[in-house]
């Protein structure tokens, strides 16, 4: 219980596993979670594969990847298991058929043996007349010789529940309060297909009180479902039916005092156009993010921000902030601008919060999966990474922007962009290097002040502006035109190796024609 003595909410993210974690699911994901943590709850992972064709292994093991990367855990899962597993719904298949097999017993459910040809005929017949599509009804009422011979025909038949013909059915919506539907526009929906299979609204229903969810917090796309799942679970608690199908299948039992969850209907994520967020729009799956090395708690404040405000002012917060403060009495209903500028400030914005360590840290993962270095850190190559913190702070946005500035510093041998060396390493070149080579060879101590004094004085002596006398160097040590600074930058290498460097590059100096 909780202080205000409501019972502590348990909530779920189900996401099919196709394709990858996107930032919409993701946001469905943060907010039941927030929800979840800030009042002692549980947060469900449930995983809703029922559709063989598309649901993958791999796709599964990217989502849970990519929440793990987001901090968001959970309770009970897959992985993890918990008090009413199995939570994913490949492995509940029996429980479906069970309680759908309870539904025709009752009455509450019917057999329908038309072929997917005889639906689409009906479905173009309703939009010659003008009607709105769905199914008529037409096997509502069939007679047991009637089965039987459509049985003999080979046909294998769907189970349709049937719907109210008419009167409205209300819920109230915690983001977007009163809501109804009529039934005369809700035709009877089929819950187990031909195969046997359990469609979306059977397995998500019987799941949902079968895991004693309190609130289902998911997107608006699934405004519309949430009729005929309110339907089944009043059919499923109707004389127990659940419970006894439960026994039956050998599943848990449902939690103490668990009856018919509340609905969130979160606003859509659009892109700059206001259109529902596509690829696009740019990136859109949350590994993509990692990659270009936006951090963790800066994806989890923006996405909080995609359609939830604190106060209308205040936008930064940490996580553990968010589930504190997180409600969903304060989410909008207007579609929510996913804007990537934004996210881009925010996490150039935390970079510069971060300690040299910590920006190291952060950065060693990205540096270690890069092709230059493919592997781990040795302990000098840290020392670099360490090093380089702090002269790239101000100069990157995402962690994945410090690669071009100091990749190189992680090969043995310099590798030369050729246009950098046809850019710099002509005209006076050869003169600077030469300059250079001695200037740094005497330069005591080696600090980044020190040699910044030296090449200023090279720069001097032969009456060239900085740039000439810095950008020579500069390809000559690390093959490009870009580094972080270079006084700093050379500091943080081996003398021997820089003046080496500046020494050999002079043999690339295009001589004038
Ligand atoms: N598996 C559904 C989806 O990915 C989840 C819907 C729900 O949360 O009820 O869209």
């Amino acid at each position: 219980m909780t202080a205000t003595g409501d019972v502590p909410p348990r909530v779920r993210f189900a996401p099919a596993p196709s394709g990858w974690l996107h930032v919409g699911g993701a946001r469905t994901a943060l907010y039941n979670w927030l929800w979840a943590r800030g009042r002692g709850g549980a947060f469900v992972l449930r995983i809703e594969d029922t559709d063989a064709e598309r649901a993958t292994e791999e796709s599964m093991h990217g989502m849970l990847e990519a929440l793990r990367f987001l901090g968001l855990d959970w309770d009970e899962g897959p992985d993890r298991g918990g008090p009413y597993g199995p939570y994913r719904q490949s492995e509940r298949t029996v429980l479906y058929r069970g309680v759908a097999a309870a539904l025709l017993e009752a009455g509450l459910a019917y057999d329908a043996y038309e072929t997917p040809e005889e639906l689409e005929a009906q479905r173009r017949e309703q939009q010659a007349k003008g009607l709105p599509p769905g199914y008529a009804g037409g096997h509502r009422n069939l007679t047991q010789e009637q089965r039987e011979a459509f049985l003999a025909e080979g046909r294998r038949p769907v189970i349709r529940v049937r719907t109210p013909d008419e009167g409205t059915i209300g819920f109230h919506d915690a983001i977007r309060g009163p809501v109804e539907f009529d039934w005369k526009d809700i035709p009877d929906f089929v819950i187990q297909r031909a195969d046997g299979s359990p469609t979306y609204y059977l397995a998500a229903t019987t799941d949902d009180l079968a895991m004693g969810m309190t609130l289902i917090a998911r997107g608006e796309d699934l405004l519309s479902a949430t009729p005929r799942q309110l339907l089944l679970y009043e059919l499923l608690l109707r004389d127990g039916l659940l419970d006894r199908v439960l026994a039956e299948t050998g599943f848990p039992q449902r939690p103490e005092g668990a009856s018919v969850p509340g609905f969130a209907h979160l606003p859509l994520l659009v892109g700059e156009d206001r259109k529902p967020l596509s690829k696009r729009h740019g990136s859109v799956a949350i590994d993509e993010f990692r990659r270009q090395g936006y951090l963790p708690e800066v994806l989890v404040n923006f996405l909080a921000l995609c359609g939830w405000s604190y106060d209308g002012t205040r936008e930064k917060f940490t996580p553990e902030e968010l589930t504190q403060v997180f409600s969903f009495e304060r989410v909008g209903r207007n579609p929510a601008y996913f804007d990537t500028d934004k996210l881009r400030a925010m996490n150039g914005d935390r970079i510069k919060e971060l300690s040299d360590d910590e920006l190291a840290e952060r950065l060693q993962p990205y540096v270690a999966e890069s092709e230059v270095v493919g592997g781990s850190l040795t302990p000098e190559q840290q020392r670099l990474l360490r090093g380089f913190a702090p002269l790239l702070r101000e100069r990157i946005q995402t962690l994945a922007e410090a690669l071009p500035l100091i990749e190189w510093a992680f090969r043995d041998e310099v590798v030369f962009d050729e246009r950098a060396v046809a850019k710099h390493l002509k005209g006076r070149a050869g003169e600077v290097l030469e300059a250079a080579a001695a200037a740094l060879a005497a330069v005591e101590p080696w600090t980044g002040e020190a040699i910044m004094a030296a090449l200023d004085g090279v720069a001097e002596k032969l009456g060239v502006g900085r740039g000439k006398a810095f950008q020579p160097v500069r390809v000559a040590v690390t093959g490009g035109a870009v580094s972080p600074p270079l006084p700093e930058t050379l500091a943080l290498l081996d003398r021997d190796v820089v003046v080496s460097r500046v020494t050999a590059a002079r043999a690339r100096v295009a001589s004038p024609a």
